[in-house]
């Protein structure tokens, strides 16, 4: 490592708040699927910024439309329509067949307005204010109170409590811990329909059809996050649709701005008509018009390479290249996931393996302790995942 990226590193532990064990590479471009460092030294990146650069860095037309925006106009206030807004909402309705959209400056604000959608909805209907969310365990929703009190992972939650409060947890894939919470209270049933940070697991067919018919018979809301397994990740432009149900409000951000900060949270025409009105919600970035070209050029480029068809094209191909690796070392458990949404589950913990990988110029990452993540760029191609595994096979002991 240079001396000159030594100091970054040593100014950035002094100036940024300590929330991070960051790794020891300061990244200065990328291209394609790889990211290179400040000393120039290159790095094939199975990580895409966790899920976000979905369309691999250095993307001429997305760069040039954002370029142009940005002579355009930048920001407008949500008190005038906008055309990359308009636009972008257009195509995310075309691909989600969801009725409404509305834009957000991340994930976690995405999750805090579905949770607000729910509320109302349900105060709509009975005028009461004690309404219940169920979520999961091993869930992950995000970092503000509203997205963390829906988060389940008691180590996240415990120093900040209380929480927003009526949260009650089931346990994924278990249909009956769920219904065995239902009552009169119930708002909403919010879950990833696979879940990430929480190990790679995606809901089973019967969970998420028992969820749907509990929703409906009780008219609770469905609300599914698909913040990081959406946009494409599992083969399908949202992880749900390979199920055949539709939830009432969905989540999207990650690869929704592929590296411009956006998500948003969606809802049937159902849902929109009887909860948030005007004053009951709002943002002053959200859905201004350089995020939303982001969006809306992501969208279109998605389309027009055909991304979802390149997904499940080469998904299957890294699935094989995991077992294998998996067959060789006997301290890889399990292989989790789906698409180009994968997980290796290790015996121990997996820190040592990414640090390793790092150094050899490949970039892991992990969920939780001992389980290894792959969320690559989904532009990723089976020659790059050949060099991937075969950088893993000699980082594993
Ligand atoms: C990353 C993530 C979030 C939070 O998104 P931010 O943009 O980091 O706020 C919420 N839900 C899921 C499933 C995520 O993976």
């Amino acid at each position: 490592m240079s001396e000159k990226m030594k100091e970054y590193i040593d100014e950035a532990e002094k100036a940024l708040l300590h929330t991070y064990n960051r790794y020891r590479i300061v990244l200065d471009h990328g291209e394609g699927v790889h990211l290179y460092d400040i000393d120039g030294k290159s790095y094939l990146d199975f990580v895409a910024g966790i899920a976000v650069f979905a369309l691999g860095y250095g993307d001429k037309e997305y760069n040039d439309a954002l370029k142009a925006q940005i002579d355009k106009l930048l920001h407008t206030s949500n008190y005038y329509y906008n055309v990359p807004a308009i636009e972008a909402a257009k195509l995310l309705k075309k691909e989600s067949g969801m009725d409404r959209v509305f834009f957000t400056n991340s994930g976690a604000e995405a999750v805090e307005g579905a949770i607000k959608t729910a509320r109302k909805y349900a105060y709509t209907r009975d005028g009461h204010t004690d309404h219940e969310i169920i979520a999961m365990e091993h869930s992950f929703h995000g970092r503000t109170m509203g997205a963390l009190s829906v988060t389940g992972n008691a180590h996240y939650r415990e120093a900040f409590e209380p929480g927003i409060g009526n949260i009650r947890f089931a346990t994924y894939n278990d249909l009956d811990s769920v219904k065995a919470l239902v009552s009169r209270k119930t708002c909403a049933i919010i879950l990833e329909t696979v879940q990430g940070e929480g190990g790679l697991t995606p809901a089973t067919p019967e969970f998420l059809e028992g969820i749907r018919k509990i929703c409906d018979e009780n008219d609770i809301l469905m609300i599914l996050d698909e913040i990081q397994c959406g946009m494409g990740r599992t083969g399908s432009w949202f992880a749900w649709q390979k199920y055949g149900i539709k939830p009432d409000v969905m989540t999207s951000a990650k690869a929704l701005g592929c590296g411009v900060p956006i998500g948003a949270f969606l809802m049937t025409e159902k849902v929109a008509g009887s909860s948030l009105v005007p004053g009951d919600h709002g943002t002053t970035y959200g859905g201004n018009p350089f995020a939303c070209e982001a969006a809306k050029t992501v969208l279109e480029l998605f389309e027009k390479r055909d991304i979802i068809e390149h997904v499940n094209s080469v998904a299957p191909y890294l699935e094989e290249k995991l077992g294998e690796i998996k067959s060789r070392h006997s301290c890889i458990k399990e292989i989790r996931g789906t698409g180009l949404m994968r997980g290796l589950v290790f015996d121990g913990p997996v820190s040592g393996v990414i640090n390793k990988a790092l150094e050899k110029g490949l970039i892991l990452i992990n969920a939780g302790s001992d389980i290894l993540r792959f969320v690559p760029p989904l532009v990723i191609t089976e020659k790059d995942i050949d060099t991937m595994a075969e950088i893993l096979d000699s980082c594993i002991e």
